[in-house]
């Protein structure tokens, strides 16, 4: 509400009390009427710029995502699976697209395993070793037929049938051996599973 400037023809806002409180409650009657039913859209309020940079999840979902984005494989090549295991890291098959390259030759710098090839109960006591001195959490790939049952030097006396009698196994891949694509689609499995963890249910497998 605006009365008209006496020598320029300028409109000059109105400072008189009655005029202020016009406004005022012109104001608040608007804003009553525009205000009796919800708003639609909960999010409509933030604008644009809010909108697009907020997301809300959950902790257990940005863990699991930076986990399974980032896993780091140690290096235990036991036989012939090995070099499809070596394939797959290598440019073709391209392991980095899953964030898990760089094989590592330490086991407490790794948190997954991929038991390729043929286990040895002379290598039996080294693999335990190896997962135990790994961090939490940790996983364990068991690599084509031979790591998985013993595989054809199944009832061998010096082939362990199966690595789960070893360490706890998250994923078998089959397979003599298996291909580059078998092993990327087990990793692919195994990052599901990673991304079921729950701190609340600790340390769940
Ligand atoms: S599963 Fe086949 S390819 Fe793999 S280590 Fe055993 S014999 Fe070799």
């Amino acid at each position: 509400m605006e009365i008209e400037g006496e020598e320029r023809g300028l409109p000059i806002p109105a400072y008189c009390s009655a005029d202020l409180d016009a406004l005022e409650s012109g104001a608040i009657e608007s804003l009553k009427t525009g205000c009796q039913e919800a708003i639609a859209d909960s999010l409509a309020w933030q604008g644009e710029p809010l909108d697009r940079n907020v997301l809300v999840t959950s902790v257990d979902a940005v863990l699991n995502w930076g986990r399974r984005s980032s896993v780091w494989p140690a290096t235990m090549g036991l036989a012939c699976c090995a070099v499809e295991m070596i394939a797959t890291g290598a440019s073709r098959f391209d392991l980095a697209r899953f964030g898990m390259e760089l094989f590592r030759a330490t086991p407490r710098q790794a948190d997954m395993i991929i038991v390729s090839g043929t286990l040895t109960w002379k290598m039996a006591p080294a693999l335990k070793r190896i997962y135990d001195q790994m961090p939490e959490p940790k996983w364990v790939v068991a690599m084509g037929s031979c790591a998985i049952c013993g595989g054809t030097f199944r009832g061998s006396y010096s082939v362990v049938p199966g690595v789960n009698l070893i360490v706890p196994v998250d994923v078998y891949i089959p397979g003599c051996p298996p291909r580059p694509d078998a092993l990327l689609y087990g990793l692919m499995q195994l990052q599901k599973k990673i991304a079921k963890r729950s701190i609340a249910a600790k340390e769940s497998k």
